[in-house]
């Protein structure tokens, strides 16, 4: 009898502004539907409290890291806040194989080598509904310094550029909704909820309320 042949999967390139809460999206992403499997990329940071070897990155020192570079394992690799972090090739060929829709939670510079390298991948940024609401995010995590805060929100105004180059914009609103809103435009292909148009307005008016913010900081730096 003729061996069934697993249809490979697809590349779910998934962005989003730093502290947007696309881990929670990709969670709720997976636990609706089994289809999906996360690539767990390589990385020199350490590990935040509660996250996984393993699980939720292979966490390596930095000479394992530029092994790895050497060795051409990486799909892509970036490297910012004075750390590295990679997408390890054999792995997401492994869950493809396997039938699975791979998930890459990868940022900007990564997601564009992706969608270079593999024109059929789908890719889509996550966008808050505001920038104070992002900034409250970033905030309420508890586990970064104010240095580290401010490092993050000069990525997601950086990063902010390059959101048109993806395919699809969706509003973390309700991580529920967001979920939902992409597996609908992956399986049945749905529209996102905010017209591209609008998500492309508000991600304008996002980086300038960033621009304010961070000036501001500035200012009260100044005075104390
Ligand atoms: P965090 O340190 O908060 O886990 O992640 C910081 C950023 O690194 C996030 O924007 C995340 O999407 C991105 N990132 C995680 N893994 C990879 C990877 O393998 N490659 C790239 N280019 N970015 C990654």
């Amino acid at each position: 009898m003729a061996e069934e042949k697993t249809e490979k999967g697809a590349l779910l390139v998934i962005s989003g502004f730093s502290g947007v809460g696309k881990g929670t999206v990709i969670r709720k992403l997976m636990s609706a539907h089994p289809d999906y499997a996360f690539s767990v990329s390589a990385t020199t940071r350490p590990p935040r409290p509660g996250e996984v070897h393993g699980k939720d990155y292979f966490f390596v020192d930095r000479d394992t890291f530029e092994q790895w570079v050497k060795e051409d394992r990486f799909l892509e690799y970036a490297r910012f806040f004075e750390k590295a972090y990679g997408t390890l090739k054999d792995h997401v060929e492994d869950l493809r194989n396997q039938g699975k829709t791979v998930i890459l939670d990868i940022e900007v510079e990564g997601a564009r080598n992706v969608m270079k390298a593999c024109p059929d991948a789908v890719s889509v940024y996550i966008i808050p509904p505001s920038a104070a609401e992002l900034r409250r995010r970033i905030e309420g995590r508890g586990t970064e310094t104010p240095e580290q805060i401010r490092a993050r929100m000069e990525k997601a105004l950086a990063e902010a550029d390059i959101v048109p180059e993806y395919r699809h914009l969706v509003v973390n609103d309700s991580a529920e909704e967001a979920a939902d809103e992409i597996h609908g435009l992956l399986h049945s292909r749905k529209k996102t909820r905010v017209p591209r148009r609008r998500a492309l307005e508000m991600t304008r008016q996002i980086q300038s309320d960033l621009r304010k913010f961070l000036q501001e900081d500035e200012n009260c730096d100044k005075i104390n």
